[in-house]
């Protein structure tokens, strides 16, 4: 339901459809969420989210020509709207109408009113929600009375977090005796038993990195992912063609760099020498990567489909040794693989020669310091938040135990979600939403019989495909087991690098094995909700069930509004162009038909060729093909909700639109709306409420809106693609 740029070495929600909008600062500098299980304690190293007061340390230490923010963008000129996620473009005298623009005309007061917190690039509608988790959950980490093996642990992290002291008092020390082993790797052997050694590398970028998740071809099964390191500017195409975020994100790095490196034993100068030695470096590595826009694009999955046997990823890895490491990770008796980029394998072989051994020791050791600063002491911390800020376009930084508890919701995310619902029993609302999916699934039994474009034989097979969906609603049945995991006196660092090897240890059972489709592979505290087509499920989890999605009392307008059109929403998505991929059991494997699935292509041609004439401001064309299955799955999840509000007396259609118009509501900085704009599979939020609204008769009937009117489309342009 809303935006989740996952990683790719997060293999098992390689495409998981995570949906909405929101909070948009929730990943890290490389615009990936990553895992604790990858790289652990560069996993909140993020130019990201922050933490605490300025403190005049940061001051002292921090390089003085401190990049300005960028001043003198444009917000204005957007067409047919005005994009009203920005403040900056609202003022309190304007005209508001439904039929001119019905975003704006829901959500201009509480825009108004508005302000996107400190540590925050934007505000809306899931944050609140958040906040409520958020504010429940602190609660239990902070009660000294919780008993428990899942309350110890969770305590355990957020403690070590908070304890400043010991932090500071460890400095940069446990960062220097990585960098001094790679300073002193003084040939392509030595680089070898480096990288193959999992201790000596910890933490450190080695080309390539990998794990257990579900297979594509068939997801019953486990299979192990190959992937490589994510590169500092986040897409592949900033290195071809840097864009304003590219610009932003170097400037943010540059700023680390200087203030980091010198700490770890290097001049200012050599560190911005450094820095931009490494982006050299891995502009090789970009070359042939998949770009952000690559990974849009509905042929993405069969290209990541990869599968390779040992011996054959040897053959083609000839001067990297991929066999040493892959038995170094653990991973050595698994029968299959799946290379995700096997043209950047091509490049690591390239790359892995004599004569690059320094540039290789450098990509190494400013990565991995930059990488882990954030796991560091208040300094580093803090110079984190100011880049951060930087990127995003946000200010200040969040309360030190907020931040804390999103480290542990990451890192130990089955004890955390457990404490809290023994804590807060949650089985009514499971029950109540468990049946409002059985509703909407069956409206969509009634919309898919509908479909007069469709041949029958591929309308039997998505009637089955939904029929045969897996309903995650709000918590999971069945746990990972954390019973051997101990956590008790250990520092922040070390409860990480203990997680980190727990999570391994537990993936390596996975190798050859059987994948438990009982264990979501979602947190269910996030506010967010999805659709997995590997397991073909829908998961509506208790992290979202607050604020103006759900609350007990709600009139069924706003439920459908609300919760209703998420669950609409993402039911959608196993039939978009991801969902077509794969069939009733999570397989890949096309079930359409070659002519239903042009006939669905052209329809929803139709959408990515209006919403190619939309402007978000001035410059800044709306592109269609890259938001086509998110925008697909709002018009469907709607259309679903009004067909179930059809069966209701003296439904009110007035507040039932208002209603959702509202879960849309939001302020952002600019520069985290242009990430969203030219990176992000989901449109921007104002677009998601008036787009949506104008497709249906019930929209024009309730606000009386006629041709001329801004919100106007005449019935030929109406999109309906479901
Ligand atoms: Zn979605």
């Amino acid at each position: 339901m809303k935006k989740r740029i996952v990683a790719l070495l997060l293999t098992c929600v390689l495409v998981i459809s995570g949906c909405a909008s929101g909070e948009k600062n929730g990943g890290n500098e490389n615009g990936t969420e990553s895992s604790v299980t990858e790289s652990s304690i560069a996993q909140e190293s993020s130019v990201e989210e922050s933490s605490a007061e300025e403190s005049s340390a940061i001051e002292e230490t921090a390089p003085t020509e401190e990049p300005e923010a960028e001043e003198g963008y444009v917000t204005t000129g957007g067409n047919p709207w005005i994009d009203s996620d920005l403040k900056e473009n609202i003022t309190a005298d304007m005209t508001l109408s439904p039929k001119d623009d019905f975003h704006l005309y829901v959500n201009h007061d509480w825009i108004m009113n508005a302000q996107i917190p400190e540590g925050h690039s934007s505000w809306g509608a899931f944050n609140v929600v958040a906040d409520e988790i958020e504010a429940k959950a602190l609660a239990l980490l902070n009660d000294e009375t919780l008993t428990g093996h899942d309350a110890e642990l969770i305590q355990s992290l957020y403690h070590a977090y908070l304890d400043w002291d010991s932090r500071n008092a460890a400095g940069v020390t446990p960062l220097m005796s990585t960098i001094e082993d790679i300073k002193g790797i003084k040939t392509m052997d030595e680089l070898t038993d480096f990288i193959c050694d999992m201790d000596r590398a910890y933490g450190v970028p080695t080309f390539l990195g990998g794990g257990n998740g579900t297979g594509l071809t068939d997801s019953s099964k486990y299979i192990t992912y190959i992937a490589n390191d994510s590169l500092m500017l986040g897409d592949a195409a900033e290195y071809k063609e840097r864009t304003e975020m590219g610009d932003r994100t170097y400037e943010a790095y540059v700023y680390l760099a200087k203030y980091m490196l010198p700490r770890v034993g290097y001049t200012e100068e050599e560190a911005v020498a450094m820095f931009d030695a490494m982006l050299d470096f891995e502009k090789k590595l970009a070359e042939n990567a998949f770009t952000s826009a690559d990974s849009m694009s509905p042929d993405y999955l069969s290209k990541v489909n990869n599968v390779r046997t040992l011996k054959e990823l040897e053959e083609a890895s000839p001067v990297f040794p991929i066999k040493r490491f892959i038995k170094a990770m653990g991973y050595d008796n698994a029968k299959e693989f799946l290379l995700i980029q096997p043209k950047v394998l091509d490049t690591v072989n390239e790359v892995y020669v004599e004569e690059n051994l320094d540039a290789i020791k450098n990509y190494m050791i400013v990565k991995y310091v930059l990488g882990n600063m954030g796991a560091l002491d208040r300094e580093a911390y803090e110079a984190n938040v100011k880049a951060s800020n930087m990127v995003n376009g946000s200010e200040g930084s969040l309360p030190d135990e907020k931040l804390a508890f999103s480290i542990v919701r990451s890192a130990l995310t089955t004890p955390m979600d457990r404490a809290y619902l023994e804590k807060y029993d949650s089985k009514e609302v499971k029950t109540r939403i468990t049946n409002m999916i059985k509703e909407i699934i069956s409206v969509y039994r009634e919309m898919l019989s509908e479909e007069d474009w469709m041949s029958e034989a591929t309308r039997e097979k998505a009637i089955e495909k939904l029929d045969n969906m897996r309903i995650n609603a709000i918590y999971p049945d069945k746990w990972l087991d954390y019973g051997k995991l101990e956590l008790k006196g250990l520092s922040y660092l070390e409860c990480l690098k203990a997680i980190s090897e727990f999570n391994q240890e537990l993936d390596h059972k996975n190798t050859n094995g059987k994948v438990d489709k009982d264990l979501w592979s979602v947190d269910t505290l996030e506010t967010n909700a999805f659709y997995n087509p590997m397991d073909n499920s829908i998961n509506i989890i208790l992290g979202l069930l607050g604020g103006d999605f759900y609350h007990e009392g709600m009139s069924d307008e706003e439920l459908y509004g609300g919760i209703g059109a998420v669950i609409g929403h993402e039911i959608s998505h196993a039939f978009d162009t991801n969902g077509a991929q794969f069939d009733k059991n999570g397989n890949m494997a096309s079930w359409w038909s070659m002519k239903d699935y042009t006939a669905f292509q052209k329809r929803a041609r139709k959408l990515i060729d209006h919403y190619n004439t939309l402007t978000a401001w001035e410059g800044a064309q709306i592109m269609g093909n890259n938001c086509q299955t998110e925008a697909i799955a709002d018009l469907a999840g709607l259309k679903a909700v009004l067909k179930l509000a059809e069966k209701k007396e003296n439904f009110d259609y007035e507040k039932f639109f208002k209603a959702y118009a509202t879960i849309w509501q939001e302020v952002i900085t600019y520069e985290t709306e242009y990430m969203i704009y030219s990176q992000d599979s989901h449109p921007l939020n104002y677009l998601r409420t008036n787009v949506t609204v104008q497709q249906f008769d019930e929209f024009y009937k309730t606000f009386d809106v006629k041709e001329g009117d801004n919100m106007y489309l005449a019935p030929e342009d109406r999109i309906l693609v479901w």
